[in-house]
């Protein structure tokens, strides 16, 4: 699967199926997207990769984020040391989000009304506490 950035300069090589697909509430995202959360699919790090294109770094607070140098859409995001990369899943191919779950509702601006499970951070699996909250 690919992920195409907006001005179509940016391709990433995704080579594996995404660990999980979800709608990110923290305020890393919300400063840098100005969105009150963000589609986000989460893959083993080894599996995202820039296949062309110019991308940037820039650090938001501990994450380093990964941007088209010539669009500047956010393409990826890790921590130092992750064995993950958060990819923007609004890049993905049309139908391909498929989300699973809502993390960090802690900092959620807003109620996200669906069916879906509500983390306050996220689930124990990927280290967080794995508690629910109610809006
Ligand atoms: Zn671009
Ligand atoms: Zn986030």
């Amino acid at each position: 699967m690919e992920a195409v950035c907006a001005c179509g300069t940016v391709v990433l090589e995704l080579s594996d199926e995404p660990l999980a697909q979800v709608y990110c509430h923290c305020d890393d995202c919300q400063r840098a997207h100005g969105a009150a959360y963000v589609p986000r699919a989460i893959f083993p790090r080894s599996a995202v990769s820039v296949r062309c294109g110019e991308t940037r770094e820039w650090l938001n607070r501990t994450r380093t984020m990964v941007i088209c140098s010539a669009c500047g859409s956010h393409l990826y995001g890790e921590q130092d040391g992750s064995p993950f990369r958060g990819v923007n899943a609004s890049l993905l191919p049309a139908g391909r989000f498929t989300p699973s779950a809502h993390f960090h509702c802690l900092y959620a601006v807003a109620p996200a009304l669906d069916a879906l499970p509500h983390y306050r951070d996220f689930p124990a699996e990927y280290g967080g506490t794995g508690k629910l909250i109610g809006w």
